[in-house]
């Protein structure tokens, strides 16, 4: 039996998004729940598949199923394509599984010929309307379908309003409309080498050719590689019989929100045209009026709209976007999707909605992307740096968030700055599915044109980067790089500052300051605490950012690493001292000018992290990172140091290694220099005395680094033990502390079951532990993992997202063996990917205890990991990416 490549909207349903993609589902959806929808039917994304794999090529099996829809079509509808009296027209649109706004192509009143136009002017009594969708329909399907650039056309129209002196297209008579068909006409003519098809089959065929082929368009790629959909999904097409916004006063179309998607306010947030098509609302090319103005336009209409919205936000479970059009008085839905919305509204979204009993909490943590929560946790600017600061000019809160930097007017120069370590605000009249790769670089993007959901707005909010659009108040010229402001004028490279939360734009660079994170934020990071049962704890080297982890939520220290205390000014030069002592004595006499520091440091991290465990990760780099690289400094320090240069520079010498990295670093220093161990333990011990005496509960987890076999801890382990209680005894204070490793070394992986005999606890490093499993350096693989990256090689950067093939089966292996020894050896992860969602999930499934992260990570992590949870438990219902 052949495949059933069509389905009519009426025979499919929401649960179908994996065939029908997300617009023909919910087309399917809103048919058979009632609402009006103009009828049509969907071609499948296998489909789309089957004709990348068929030599790009539909084949007849296809074709003669899209008859039999059209045929049914025409029935239902009582017009006939390419017919002269009565024609059916239709839009042609892409629709992929997942939403990627803007991405690919929409061809718009389909079937329109020298005959059918005739057909048109006659059925709806007006000739102007017929020949403006024609002109409409010439450039639009000339431009998707037969790549002829559009500026042809634009030039074309711009010169007939220009002759007669009219602002709008509105003003065009219908005159003028004949004439621009025809030299419209003769574009195509002159590029192609042909007539404007004059069969609209012919003309649909090639126009589901092209939206297939818009998948694999340069936009649509970059958009999926920055949001991990799958490149082999394809998109399904939806033909769908044309309803038109563009007759007059009582027509206009527009986009809505069931709920604000800036703050998530429930209450009805859209944008609307009176007399215009689908296209001039999304493409911002026309300033749009707020819902608002339809309430007064054509109230009855307004209040038809806001009831079936909430009608489908109810069914849908969930904030919906959807575009309608009214045609003379009559109102249509053409689509509905989840709503893309920023992180704050996706908090208060969920919150409310769960409040209201239409989802379960599990459902609420399902639905917001840990990264998105990075939004949340993103600086605004600081109130006084503000009040001094120059308002250059106000446009639309499109994305909120604050960004500062040199204004670029390019894509590109977005892209190139940026990888130059710039930070950049992208400066452009408005953006286009072009500019994604620039936006994405930049740290803010601003438009002079456009509205709440133009291209930049909805772009930038789903990117979580902050955006003002529709700036008229300044003149944006691409060509001479430069904005207009009144009598100011600013160049490419100039500073500026953008809130995107007011929509205002300020000259220079406004200071900032971190996020406030409360509200509905705090109900939400509740919930993912009562269902999270994996510990999330906090890298952090200082009192600080140990503070800073607990605000965030963070449950104890994972990682301090302690070699981050040495590099203060005041130390380094003890720290040096100690390096360059060639016996125990001179060491011993550095190291006892170094332990009043370390006390310090631990006794300030204790009382912070009061009840919280903290784990001090013992002195891991090789030793001559510690030492000055220049002559200058080198001679200084031998002077201070009563050190002869030549003997200064031969000690640095014998300290130089050849591959560091590999060399006399972890665990290794603390076997052949003990006493810097037990000069650290001796100074975690004080400072816990010292921290217990003052009522701070605490907990310290020594941890020795780079540990490759069981014998190396045998052999620390009592040098830790005695030091410890040595200590103890002298400040008559017993501390809880224990003793553990990191597993970073593939050894260690593959013998934990003799490590764990020696050790309280574990803690993947998975930094050094890719390192090592791939024997790529961590220092020089920048140098060729993207290209990697690009050529296939390697799925992801394994620095940043786990591999878990081999470095994860490592892990696993770590952990069968660890637990075989001790069935609840505590065991996390301190690696960067401890704050990585994708890598935080693998970490659950093998069983780990915690994971611990950067402190700005912490709640994405809380969330990937109460995500985690709900997966495994088979809760998580459906969720729209
Ligand atoms: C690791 O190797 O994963 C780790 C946490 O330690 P560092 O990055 O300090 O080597
Ligand atoms: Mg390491």
């Amino acid at each position: 039996m052949s495949k059933k490549y069509v389905y009519s909207f009426n025979e499919g349903s929401k649960d179908m998004r994996d065939l029908l993609g997300g617009k023909g589902a919910n087309l399917a959806e809103m048919t058979r729940i009632g609402l009006p929808v103009p009828q049509g039917f969907t071609i499948t994304t296998d489909a789309c598949r089957d004709y990348y794999q068929q030599d790009e090529q539909i084949s007849q099996e296809m074709i003669s199923q899209i008859d039999t829809q059209i045929a049914q079509l025409e029935k239902e509808q009582g017009k006939k394509l390419g017919d002269n009296q009565n024609p059916l027209l239709v839009s042609i649109r892409s629709g992929a599984v997942f939403s990627m706004p803007g991405m690919m192509d929409t061809i718009l009143n389909l079937g329109l010929t020298d005959d059918s136009l005739k057909g048109l002017a006659l059925a709806t009594g007006n000739a102007w309307f017929a020949y403006d969708s024609y002109r409409r329909f010439i450039q639009m399907f000339s431009d998707v379908a037969m790549d002829i650039p559009k500026d042809k056309f634009e030039a074309v129209l711009d010169r007939h309003k220009e002759e007669n002196g009219y602002h709008a297209d509105t003003e065009l008579t219908l005159e003028n409309l004949q004439a621009i068909v025809q030299e419209f006409k003769a574009i195509y003519r002159e590029a192609i080498g042909q007539d404007f098809p004059q069969s609209p089959r012919e003309q649909l065929y090639l126009a589901i050719e092209a939206v297939f082929k818009s998948w694999n368009n340069p936009r649509a790629i970059v958009y999926r590689n920055l949001n991990e959909i799958d490149h082999h999904l394809g998109t399904a097409v939806n033909v769908q019989s044309m309803v038109f916004g563009n007759m007059g006063d009582t027509s206009g179309t527009g986009v809505a929100f069931t709920r604000n998607p800036a703050t998530g306010e429930h209450r009805l947030f859209g944008e609307y045209l009176i007399n215009a098509q689908g296209e001039d609302v999304v493409a911002g090319i026309r300033t749009p009026q707020s819902i608002e103005v339809l309430k007064e336009d054509m109230p009855a209409i307004y209040r038809q709209f806001a009831d079936l919205t909430q009608r489908l936000e109810n069914h849908y479970r969930d904030m919906q976007d959807i575009e309608f059009t009214i045609e003379r008085g009559k109102l249509y839905l053409l689509q509905t999707r989840s709503g893309k919305r920023t992180a704050k509204a996706a908090i208060q979204i969920v919150t409310d909605l769960a409040a209201q009993g239409l989802i379960t909490k599990e459902e609420a943590i399902m639905r917001v992307e840990p990264k998105q929560l990075e939004q949340l946790l993103h600086p605004t600017f600081d109130e006084n740096s503000l009040k001094q600061a120059k308002l250059l000019a106000k446009g639309l809160p499109a994305s909120p968030g604050a960004a500062r930097g040199k204004v670029c007017f390019s894509a590109e120069a977005a892209t190139r700055l940026t990888k130059e370590g710039e930070d950049v605000i992208l400066v452009r009249q408005e953006t286009s599915a072009e500019d994604i790769e620039g936006m994405a670089s930049a740290k803010g993007i601003l438009t002079a044109r456009g509205g709440m959901t133009s291209h930049a707005a909805v772009v930038a909010r789903g990117m979580g980067k902050c955006c003002v659009a529709g700036c008229s108040d300044l003149r944006v010229n691409e060509i001479s790089k430069t904005i207009t402001a009144g009598d100011l004028l600013l160049k490419e490279g100039d500073p500026l500052s953008l809130d995107g939360s007011s929509g205002n734009v300020y000259l220079g660079l406004v200071d900032m300051e971190s996020a406030d994170i409360s509200g509905s934020f705090e109900t939400f990071m509740k919930w993912v605490d009562d269902v999270r049962d994996m510990g999330v704890l906090a890298n952090a080297d200082n009192p600080k950012d140990a503070q800073k982890a607990v605000d965030f939520g963070a449950e104890g220290i994972g990682l301090c690493r302690t070699e981050h205390m040495f590099f203060d000014e005041e130390r380094i030069p003890a720290v040096r001292q100690m390096i360059l002592a060639d016996n125990v004595e001179d060491r011993q006499r550095a190291l006892e000018k170094i332990l009043p520091f370390q006390r310090d440091d631990f006794y300030q991290l204790f009382k912070v992290m009061d009840k919280k465990s903290v784990t001090i990760r013992l002195l891991d780099p090789p030793l001559h990172e510690f030492l000055p690289h220049d002559e200058d400094t080198l001679i200084r320090l031998a002077g201070k140091l009563e050190l002869s240069l030549s003997d200064m520079r031969k000690r640095v010498s014998e300290l130089a290694e050849f591959n560091p990295m590999l060399g006399h670093r972890g665990c290794r220093l603390a076997v052949t220099y003990p006493e810097i161990l037990i000069m650290q333990v001796k100074a975690i011990a004080q400072g816990a005395s010292l921290a217990v005496k003052e009522g701070a509960q605490v907990k310290a987890e020594i941890m020795i680094p780079l540990v490759g076999t069981a014998q190396e801890l045998a052999y620390l382990r009592p040098i830790v033990d005695s030091a410890m209680q040595e200590e103890c005894e002298k400040t008559k204070c017993s501390v809880d502390y224990r003793v553990g490793t990191m597993i970073e070394i593939p050894r260690a992986c593959i013998t934990a079951d003799e490590i764990a005999a020696y050790a309280d606890f574990f803690s993947f490093g998975t930094n050094d532990l890719t390192q090592l499993g791939f024997g790529y350096s961590r220092d020089d693989a920048g140098k060729f993992l993207a290209e990697y990256v690009d050529k296939g090689i390697l799925e992801k950067d394994p620095f940043q997202v786990l591999e878990q093939k081999g470095i994860g089966r490592l892990m696993e292996i770590g952990v069968n063996l660890g637990r075989q020894t001790k069935p609840n050896l505590k065991i996390g992860i301190c690696g960067e990917h401890g704050g990585e969602p994708s890598s935080i999930a693998f970490c659950y499934a093998i069983g780990l205890n915690y994971v611990s992260c950067s402190p700005f990570r912490v709640p994405i992590a809380k969330l990937a990991a109460a995500q985690a949870k709900i997966k495994e438990e088979g809760k998580a219902g459906f969720v729209d990416k």
